[in-house]
């Protein structure tokens, strides 16, 4: 079948179809040379192979197409480090007419569907880990427009696999923890929304242990879904299980009541309300993968991550006020949503944002922590907009449609030893593993081979900045190989 796309079976997008072979060269290039990459390829017609691949000993790319292998000596060499790798056992089967699926030329991105078994001393006692959703709803809005933002919120999770976990976050002067299993009456925690407050102090707060270690000895007793079960039972139930409870809830729930002052904006805690959400996800073990979803209405106005005063004669922030570096608030709200994506990033959970409202509510100050946990964001002026509806909708759905939410995503990227990586762009964050193809010049998320994608879909695509090394290659040998080779290596839970 003829392929059409510019990105081919790989999903991937180079600026140079033919690189320069010196830094000199390189120099002249006024675009730089870079690769648009889909880390989760669009196309179906890749082979998908059921056993783990083969990692060179040396610098751990994966056995491939290009790679030189000596069949009598069961012997692959790698393309980039030149390692000689002897083949296992179960590859003894290998001859120039008996390959598997990877050597096959035409097979430049393959699939391995790997048996997750994170305790290999006991894999009955591994957890099935299922994805866990927390909503985090604003409350300081007219009455209508919450009506708007109940609605989708029990359409979504009417949506959602009945297995994966849910928890619900409501906040507006202050935040409120929602405990879902106890159903006699509503039971919520309530949390200062001035205060910024630890990860520590929020399990605390909760009665929960902090479970998030990984632990050597494998998975403690008693534990359901990568959660102990006082999570599980308490604040994060199964979908098909609360689902009642939270409609209840949502049924109940109103605006928040704390009186606004004439001429004021509500007081309303953002910050901490995504604080307590990322602290009550920090009791998960690693590798749950979670997002937490908050619907916003206004901009954050009480505790960390404010972006303007109760004032409501002091407008919010500008362009030309950022520009100018003449918004009080922002360095200081930047620096605590910076924290947020670090602790995000740690745990591997997500932070999505859906904000409306006609004015600002502080997506630039929030940015950080959307993008680098691969974050989605959408804007509209209300929630009742189809802009909104249809947005959220797509994200839960099933089908052609679906966004397809992958977990726990990292991306390895080898290449040829001429060959540098200065950065990425795009929703991923720096894993910080130097090497020898790690460049000095950094762009985006650098001084790495190595990326942490805690959230990505079908549609994400992030942008990889390359340079040639400085050395002087204009006295190549001619037993060098003339190629320059890229392995993007990506694993993710689906
Ligand atoms: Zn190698």
């Amino acid at each position: 079948m003829a392929n059409s796309d510019p990105e081919g079976v790989d999903g991937v997008r180079m600026t140079w179809n033919v690189w320069p072979r010196t830094k000199l060269e390189a120099s002249k290039c006024v675009i730089p040379l870079a690769a648009s990459i889909a880390p989760i390829p669009p196309h179906s017609d890749i082979p998908t192979l059921p056993y783990a691949p083969l990692r060179c000993r040396t610098c751990s790319a994966a056995l491939n197409a290009y790679s030189r292998v000596d069949f009598l000596a069961k012997i692959w060499i790698c393309p980039f480090c030149y390692q000689r790798n002897q083949f296992p056992p179960h590859y003894a089967m290998i001859s120039e007419t008996n390959l598997p699926c990877e050597l096959y030329p035409q097979y430049t991105t393959v699939q391995y569907t790997l048996q997750t078994n994170p305790d290999p001393n006991n894999p009955s006692n591994a957890p099935q880990l299922q994805p866990v959703f927390v909503f985090v709803l604003d409350t300081c809005m007219i009455e209508e427009e919450l009506v708007f933002a109940k609605s989708a919120l029990k359409q979504a999770i009417g949506l959602l696999p009945e297995q994966a976990l849910v928890g619900f976050v409501s906040f507006g002067t202050q935040a409120h923890v929602h405990e879902l299993g106890f159903t006699e009456m509503s039971k919520v925690y309530v949390f200062k929304g001035s205060k910024e407050i630890s990860k520590e102090q929020v399990l605390e707060q909760l009665g929960l242990p902090a479970a998030g270690r990984r632990s050597t000895a494998g998975y403690p007793k008693g534990l359901q879904n990568g959660f102990t079960n006082t999570v599980v039972n308490r604040f994060l139930l199964p979908a098909s299980d609360c689902e009642f409870t939270l409609n209840s809830l949502l049924d109940e729930l109103q605006t928040d009541q704390w009186p606004v002052q004439a001429g004021h904006r509500a007081s309303r805690c953002t910050g901490v309300a995504l604080s307590v959400a990322a602290g009550l996800l920090g009791a998960c073990l690693p590798g749950t993968g979670a997002r937490i979803i908050a619907l916003v209405g206004g901009p954050c106005t009480e505790g960390p991550g404010t972006i303007v005063s109760k004032d409501l004669s002091e407008p919010v922030r500008s362009h030309k006020d950022l520009f100018k570096d003449a918004a009080p608030y922002f360095k200081k709200a930047v620096k605590f949503y910076d924290s947020l994506a670090k602790q995000l990033v740690d745990q591997g959970h997500v932070l999505d944002l859906f904000a409306s409202a006609l004015d600002q509510v502080g997506v630039a100050e929030m940015k950080v922590a959307i993008e680098r946990t691969g974050g989605l964001v959408v804007l509209a002026e209300s929630f009742g907009h189809s802009v909104f509806k249809d947005s959220f909708k797509l994200v839960f759905e099933d089908g052609e449609q679906s966004l397809g939410l992958c977990f726990n995503g990292m991306l390895e990227i080898s290449c040829s030893k001429e060959i540098k990586v200065q950065g990425i762009i795009g929703p991923c964050t720096s894993l910080e593993k130097k090497g020898p193809n790690v460049s000095d010049m950094v762009i985006g998320e650098g001084n790495t081979t190595t990326w942490k994608m805690c959230g990505l879909d079908k549609s994400t695509c992030l942008t990889v900045i390359f340079d040639l090394s400085s050395t002087d290659q204009s006295n190549v040998p001619e037993t060098v190989n003339p190629q320059f080779y890229l392995q993007f290596l990506t694993r993710f839970a689906a």
